[in-house]
């Protein structure tokens, strides 16, 4: 794995789709115009869209033209929606923030209140990011997107007891099925990574199966996992300007305030 900068890497997958042993990272865009914003902001009211993950995919759907190769029409979204769904997280994180600099430039200004609760300063005027300098972790060899997990706590799944799991980089349908009221994002982290058994190739654990984990066993998971992430670090680092504590924060990539 090697860490770039957005600005470094450019217009490319961070990894992309797996060809034999090659990486495709091809994608392309139609420009967003204030035509396609009202067809967003139309297609947002009539679906009542609520999370950050059903908004960006509406918006990547109604501007990619093409994606690893594959040719898009804007005006079918449902096929893209259906190629997003199975794309790698990362990826798609990465087409978000490639998106937002392409429309609106790589200057981020967010609030950013101190993470010293006796503090509670907010910036004034608020912070600023340049996009363009935000981390991106890049797999260099198709090896890199595979893990292992040896289960501490072995136990039974479809009558076969499971000794470990292979994983894979979490995809994109984590954001579609997780609901971000309810945090439940690091279960589906592991049920979107989990990919196969030492007695299964393939396999797509339910709620149920995953829920038997014990807890030394999917904080290991998240660990391994956690290797596996690649795609843009989304994350700013700021030093209070009235106390000095210094945090990180996750930057808020919803639509509304990260094209603003
Ligand atoms: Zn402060």
């Amino acid at each position: 794995m090697k860490k770039v900068t957005l600005g470094e890497w450019g217009r490319k997958l961070p990894v992309g789709f797996v060809e034999k042993d090659k990486f495709n990272r091809e994608f392309a865009f139609r420009d967003l115009d204030l035509g396609v914003e009202r067809e967003i902001q139309k297609a947002r009211s009539k679906e009542k869209l609520r999370t950050n993950g059903e908004v960006t995919y509406l918006v990547l759907a109604k501007l990619l033209t093409s994606l690893g190769g594959v040719k898009l029409d804007p005006d079918k979204p449902t096929e893209t929606q259906a190629l997003l769904s199975k794309c790698w997280l990362a990826d798609v994180l990465y087409l978000w923030a490639w998106l937002r600099y392409e429309a609106c430039g790589g200057d981020v200004t967010i609030p950013y209140p101190c993470p010293n609760p006796r503090c509670g300063h907010i910036e004034e005027p608020p912070a600023h990011f340049d996009l363009c300098g935000f981390d991106v972790h890049v797999p260099e060899s198709v090896a890199e997107l595979t893990g292992m997990w040896k289960l501490k706590s072995p136990y039974e799944i479809r009558s076969q007891t499971i000794g470990s799991f292979k994983l894979q980089p979490p995809t994109w349908s984590v954001y579609m099925a997780a609901d971000e009221a309810e945090g439940d994002f690091t279960a589906k982290l592991l049920l979107s990574s989990i990919c196969g058994t030492d007695k299964h190739d393939s396999i797509l654990l339910t709620d149920q199966e995953v829920n038997k984990l014990k807890r030394p066993d999917y904080m290991g998971l998240n660990g391994e996992i956690d290797k596996l992430v690649f795609g843009p670090k989304l994350v700013v680092d700021h030093q209070c300007t009235k106390c000095n504590t210094k945090g990180s924060m996750f930057l808020d990539w919803g639509y509304d305030s990260f094209f603003s």
